[in-house]
């Protein structure tokens, strides 16, 4: 497609967070908005990389509120956008092997179910008894959620895209942002590779590529791109249908079922920043031991792909929503580790602030970038 001379606003970034911010704006009624991906395809960069998790057991009331908002839109989706996106709720069982990792369970599931997700605290008999082909003898407790699931997302950004494209945006890839131009603190134009778009709005919704794009327009934004990776295997047989997204919590280990057999990542805490999305083979073989400890039977299995990509880390592991101090320049991102299911809410939560002057859905004022001058930032426990 031609770029268009002139826009709206022009999203940067066709992961989910820019696909879900170009339907919900344009849902709202925006005219002209513009979505630019550099590469070929959409949703090719974290989100395409990403484990498909999605769930209510998060450790912070507003991660559990954006939660209790964005997996309803995932479950309605085939009937608000028209895209199967295969969300099968088998539950996410996070087991806790330390002491001090039981009491912070405790405390998530009071504030899961004082916010209503009916996560169940398990005792450490429970967790064996709930996935006996796996090997827990140092189970200590569990926590569970029977809404927790899994769900495909390129499907999502696909839904998104196409919706949005329908609505009348202007979706195009292999256009990469190479300059923000800002002229008297206001927005006034993105240059691309396919030439320049005069414009009053920009959103970064750029993942673990947001602080280039903040750059380009003189705004520090503390997102950090840190590789993660996974693989799959062939068929299991001693693995149920019905095993749940299980995590090892102290190893950040997780396990589910993909297909007939498993989709395994494990997060390496000594993975230094970085823009490499190359598979680490040495850390892939310490996930492989790890993960047969806890799963003999895959011992007889093979690997049958195997990726990484990046995480869009921020100082306190919680996304940041809003304005930045250059007029018009606004910035969806930083989701570390947890984006795609928050994706579909990040996305209308941004149409509410660029329409309306304010949030409505969920009130996440509080993740704003400013807090990170000023200091206030917000914990999260549960990052995988
Ligand atoms: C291995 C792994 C496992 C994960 N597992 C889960 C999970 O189970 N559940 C979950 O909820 N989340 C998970 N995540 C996190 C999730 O993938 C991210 O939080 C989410 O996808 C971020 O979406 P995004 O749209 O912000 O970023 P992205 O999907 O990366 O989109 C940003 C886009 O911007 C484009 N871009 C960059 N620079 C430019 C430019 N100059 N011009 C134009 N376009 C540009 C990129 O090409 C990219 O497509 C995982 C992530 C990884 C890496």
């Amino acid at each position: 497609m031609n770029l268009p001379r002139t826009a709206d606003i022009v999203i940067i970034g066709g992961g989910v967070m820019g696909a879900s911010a170009a339907y919900h704006l344009a849902q709202r009624g925006v005219r002209n908005v513009v979505l630019l991906e550099r590469e070929e395809f959409f949703g090719t960069g974290a989100t395409g990389r990403c484990a498909g998790g999605v769930r209510y057991q998060f450790s912070t009331e507003i991660n559990v509120r954006l939660s209790m908002a964005s997996l309803p839109m995932i479950d309605r989706f085939k009937e608000e956008i028209g895209q199967e996106v295969s969300y099968r709720k088998c539950g996410y069982l996070l087991v806790a092997t330390r002491e001090n990792d039981v009491a912070a369970f405790r405390r998530n599931v009071e504030l899961q179910n004082r916010l209503g997700a009916p996560t169940e605290l398990l005792s450490g008999d429970d967790v064996r008894a709930r996935v006996p082909s796996m090997v827990f003898a140092d189970a200590l407790a569990g926590t569970f959620n029977r809404h927790d699931g899994v769900a495909d997302p390129n499907s999502v950004v696909m839904g998104y895209v196409g919706a949005a494209r329908r609505l009348g945006a202007k979706v195009v890839s292999r256009a990469e942002v190479t300059e923000v131009r800002v002229g008297g603190n206001k927005v006034e134009a993105v240059e691309t590779t396919l030439g320049s778009i005069e414009t009053h709005l920009v959103l970064n919704a750029a993942g673990p590529w947001a602080s280039e794009i903040g750059r380009l327009a003189g705004v520090d934004v503390p997102i950090v791109p840190i590789r993660r990776q996974m693989f799959t295997t062939t068929p299991i047989p001693a693995v149920p249908d019905d095993l749940p997204f299980v995590i090892d919590f102290a190893q950040s280990l997780y396990f589910h079922r993909e297909g007939a057999g498993l989709l395994v990542g494990m997060s390496n805490t000594r993975q230094a920043p970085g823009y490499d999305q190359r598979v680490d083979e040495a850390f892939e073989l310490t996930t492989m031991e790890a993960a047969v400890a806890r799963l003999p039977s895959m011992r007889e299995a093979g690997r049958v792909s195997h990726w990484a990509g990046l995480y869009e880390v921020t100082p306190d592991a919680h996304p940041i929503f809003g304005t930045t101090p250059v007029d018009g320049f606004y910035i969806v991102g930083g989701f570390s580790g947890h984006g795609f299911m928050h994706g579909p809410v990040a996305g209308k939560l941004m149409a509410e602030l660029i329409v309306d002057g304010s949030f409505a859905t969920v009130d996440v004022s509080a993740l704003d970038l400013a807090r990170f001058d000023e200091g206030r930032l917000v914990h999260e426990y549960n990052v995988v």
